[in-house]
Parts: C-alpha cells; structure tokens; sequence
C-alpha cells in the first residue's frame, strides 16, 4: 500500500495544479496497484490521472478521457498503465467482456474513474482517492477507506 501522507489530502487550485499533483503521486505508485478515483463529474479525476501518467513517462498530450471507450492503455517507463472509466458501464457483463482481469489483477498498474458503477469488482486492495469541488477552481484531494 503506497504511502500518500506527505502529499495527501490536497487542495489544488487549477487544472495544472491537479496535474502537477498527480505526478507527485506517481512516484509513490508500482505496477499492480489499483487507484480507484470517485468523485463527481468535473472533479478532476482524469486530470490526475494526467498527471500520473505524464509522471510514469506517458507523453500527456497522448492521454484522453476513456469515457466512451472504457478502457485506455498507455505504455509507461515501468510497464502498462491502464485507464478506465466505467461511467458508462451499466452491467458488470460488460466490464467481464472488456477482460477486466488484466486491469485488475494483472502487472499494470491500474486507474479507474467512476469506481462505484463497478463497486463488486474492485480488488479489496485498491487505493481509493476521492475527488471534491470546493469554491471555483479549488478541488479537494484526499485518501478514503473502501466500504
Ligand atoms: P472528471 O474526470 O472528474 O470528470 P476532468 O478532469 O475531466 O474531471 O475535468 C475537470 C474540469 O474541471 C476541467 O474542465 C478542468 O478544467 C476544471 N478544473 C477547474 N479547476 C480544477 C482543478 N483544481 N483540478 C482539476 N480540474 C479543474
Ligand atoms: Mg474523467
């Protein structure tokens, strides 16, 4: 379990600043991790995984949301880095179908938005961050326990 409490939580207060946040918390990050991100839309869960990314070696601009396609794969300096997003996902046959396994339980490491549309799937030993709006542009970063 990757230790986040130098950095963790965070308020940030732009998108670069969610980003910039994100690489910081690449570093604490190994292949095999799962990070399950909540928080509503527009709380900057993909603009962290951005910057996670962008701190495993992923070139940012090639870093997309996978909202309609579920499933982005990047390759990082370390291995493969998998995005989900399962907003989408309205039976969990669909995410079966996607071979979720690999995702999940596989070398890569693992980050997915929208969490809770998969909640019975989530490996009980995934990082839960969990994303909030505050006033304008500020966006609340903090570690949350699964349950
Ligand atoms: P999500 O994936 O949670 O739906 P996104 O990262 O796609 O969210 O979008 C976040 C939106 O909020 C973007 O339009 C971004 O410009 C805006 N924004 C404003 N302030 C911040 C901040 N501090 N961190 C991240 N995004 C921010
Ligand atoms: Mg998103």
């Amino acid at each position: 379990m990757p230790d986040f409490d130098d950095l963790l939580p965070a308020e940030t207060v732009s998108p670069e600043a969610t980003i910039a946040l994100g690489r910081r918390l690449a570093e604490h990050l190994e292949p095999g991790d799962v990070l399950a991100l909540i928080g509503d839309l527009g709380a900057g869960k993909t603009h962290l995984v951005k910057g996670i990314c962008a701190g495993l070696g992923v070139p940012i601009e090639t870093i997309t949301s996978p909202t309609f396609t579920i499933a982005n794969e990047y390759t990082g300096a370390a291995g493969p880095v998998y995005h989900l997003d399962a907003y989408r996902i309205e039976r969990p046959e669909e995410f079966f179908e996607l071979g979720y396994e690999t995702y999940f339980f596989g070398d890569g490491l693992c980050l997915i938005e929208w969490p809770e549309r998969v909640a019975a799937l989530i490996p009980e030993e995934a990082i839960l961050l969990r994303l909030t709006h505050g006033s304008g542009d500020t966006r609340r970063i903090e570690q949350v326990e699964i349950g």
